[in-house]
Order: structure tokens, then sequence, then C-alpha cells
């Protein structure tokens, strides 16, 4: 190689690293600015007053990359509330820039294990993530304290490493875990308030998730605008009972064709077992025309689906899940997605639609 040729190599090697060390401190400086603004975020903060729900976990016990396990953010106003504790309920909340750490209570509809397998996270995150002094109240129907008793049990360990490697300062030992706040339903109502303070009222009523009892859903007022989330329940009377009127009726939906065609395929490939339990599946939940004729009947302004069964990869399959949903009701019919925030301000009929993921 003669010298010329030496120095055009050098010249190349040299710009190529000189714009590789540039390039990094520029991704770098970018990092930085996305870490800060993401711990400094607050969504909440620039929306009008009212509810806003935030769909962090819109799946059921099937794996789905779109879809976590079932959770619902409230906010009343300023005030975070969770509703069912499903895997990667709280991370999806981190992931969306709200803080776990500002969760004041989380509601439990059943002890399915779809609804509780992200509770020791989600429990853990709210303690560390800002100290909180106390414990998570958990309300639940009968039967929450065997929940939480074992969920506190099983991070009893982690609690002791999280002490003695941040210092209870940081992670205060009064704040770890969660007290369980258990509720009995009136028995001639089969309601009750559970939370009352100025102008929100949450309160929890039966539904039909027969041989599961209890299980409940829940209804949210606040300054005149209303929520209700229907636990996991087979169409009933109770649901579209506190329902009538509401801003916006949140629903599980399965679909009994879509279910059937993995029960068919599970007899083809001879799971047994997979066949039993999808076709024992179909006979506990509400399929998506059976919850736009509670929505039609209930006379709601919006019903929005979550808890969808079963998975749906391409949205291409969304007609055919909805089914005739869109005759029946003649509303807006939205199929939540993980990372949807449905806003209602207060002194308005609004129901916005925007996403955080
Ligand atoms: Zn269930
Ligand atoms: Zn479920």
């Amino acid at each position: 190689m003669n010298n010329k040729k030496l120095l055009f190599v050098y010249l190349i090697v040299t710009v190529l690293l000189f714009s590789c060390s540039i390039k990094n401190k520029i991704l770098v400086a970018v990092a930085k600015k996305t870490i800060e603004s993401n711990l400094s975020a607050n969504p909440i903060a620039k929306l009008p007053d009212g509810l806003h729900v935030v769909l962090c976990g819109t799946g059921s016990p099937f794996p789905d990359e779109k879809r976590m396990g079932p959770c619902t953010v409230v906010f009343a106003g300023q005030r975070m509330f969770v509703f069912d504790a499903g895997t990667g309920g709280s991370r999806n909340i981190s992931r969306m820039k709200l803080n776990n750490g500002n969760i004041e209570a989380l509601f439990l509809t059943h002890y399915h294990s779809d609804h509780i397998d992200g509770l020791g996270e989600l429990m853990l995150q709210r303690w560390v993530s800002v100290g909180n002094s106390s414990p998570l109240p958990i309300y639940g129907p009968q039967g929450l304290d065997t929940v939480i008793t074992g969920i506190m049990q099983a991070y009893s360990l982690d609690k002791n490493y999280r002490i003695s490697h941040h210092g209870n300062a940081t992670v205060p030992s009064t704040g770890f875990g969660a007290i369980p706040k258990s509720f009995k339903l009136d028995s001639a109502t089969n309601k009750i308030v559970v939370l009352q303070d100025k102008d929100l009222e949450i309160s929890s009523f039966l539904v039909d998730h027969s041989p599961i009892e209890p299980a409940v859903g829940y209804k949210i007022t606040y300054k005149g605008r209303s929520i209700v989330i229907s636990g996991d329940t087979k169409k009933n009377t109770k649901v579209l009972e506190e329902s009538k009127g509401v801003d916006l009726l949140l629903h599980e939906a399965l679909s009994p064709y879509l279910v059937g065609l993995i029960e068919e395929s599970a007899v083809k490939v001879k799971r047994p077992n997979l066949q039993k339990i999808m076709k024992d599946i179909v006979n506990y939940h509400t399929s998506p025309e059976e919850a736009a004729e509670i929505a039609r009947e209930a006379k709601v302004n919006t019903l929005v689906f979550h808890h969808i069964v079963p998975p749906l990869p391409t949205s291409l399959l969304e007609p055919i899940f909805l089914g005739n949903s869109k005759q029946i009701f003649s509303g807006k019919i939205h199929i939540g997605l993980d990372g949807d925030i449905i806003s209602l301000p207060t002194g308005s009929t609004k129901i916005n639609f925007s996403r955080l993921l």
C-alpha cells in the first residue's frame, strides 16, 4: 500500500471512530433527557377534573403481548385507584409514566388467579416507588384475608432484603404489604358502598361468575360522572341494574365462537385438558353481544370491552369478536387495549379517548 492509500485508510478510520464517539455522546444525552422526562412526567396533571380510566391490563389468563392481565386504573380527580391486579399491570402503569406509589387503594373483583397474579408486584412497587409509610389498602369480598396473608408471607423475605439494602428511611418497614379491607354485601340488596368521601363514591355489587363465589363488580361516581366495571360475570341483571344511565360501562367479554375454534383445534391435536377448559369457560363469561344488550337496556353512553377472551393477535379479528354487537347497541363500542385512557371531564357529557402507550 502506498503512502496516499495509507493516509486515506487512516482518515476513514479516524472519521469513523470520531463519528462513533459523537454518536454515542448524542445517544447518552438523549437517554438522559428521556429518563428525566419519564421520571418527572404526570400525564394526569394536565387533564381536566373528572373521572379518567386508564387500561393497564385488558387481557385474561391467555398469553397476549398486547393485553396484560386484568387491571384498570381509575383517577377521580388526582386520586388514583386500581381495580384488579393481573400480571403485568403495575409494569404497564410505569410504562404509561404513572406512579405506582400514588395508588390510594386497590379493589379486587374475585380471586381467580388472573386477577391477583400481579398483586405482589403492584404491592411492592406501591411501597418502594415513593417510600410509602403505610400499607396498600385492598378492598375485596370474602376470601381477601387468605389472599393477602399468602402474598405477604411470600414477600416477607424480599421485604427484609429491601429494608437492609436501601434503609428504613427509603423503604419504611411500616409501608410494606397491604391491609385487607374485606367487605360483605348487604344480603337484601347484594351491594354495599365501600368508599365514600366528598364527591367520590365507590360501591360494589354481586355478579354471577358461578361457581366462583363471591364475585363482584364496582360502580364509581364522581361529580356527576359514572363508571361501572362488570368484573368477571355471565350476563346478569345486577350489572344491568347498576349500569342504568352510567356514562361508561367497562364489561368483560368472551367470544364463544373464537373460543370454540380453540376447542376444535385442541380436539384435533389431542389436547383434552385444553379442550375441556375451553368448553368450560364459556358458561361463566359474557359474550360481546350479551354485553351490548346490557349496554342498550341500561342506556349507557359508551361500552368498552376489557378482559378480552381469547387474545386477538390481529385487529382483523375484531369484527368476528364483536359479532352483532354494533347492531345491538347504537352507542360507541370500543375494544379496550392496554394504554387506552378514557376521560370523563366533570360538568360535561363528553367521553374522550386517547393513548398513553
Ligand atoms: Zn374469573
Ligand atoms: Zn378473569
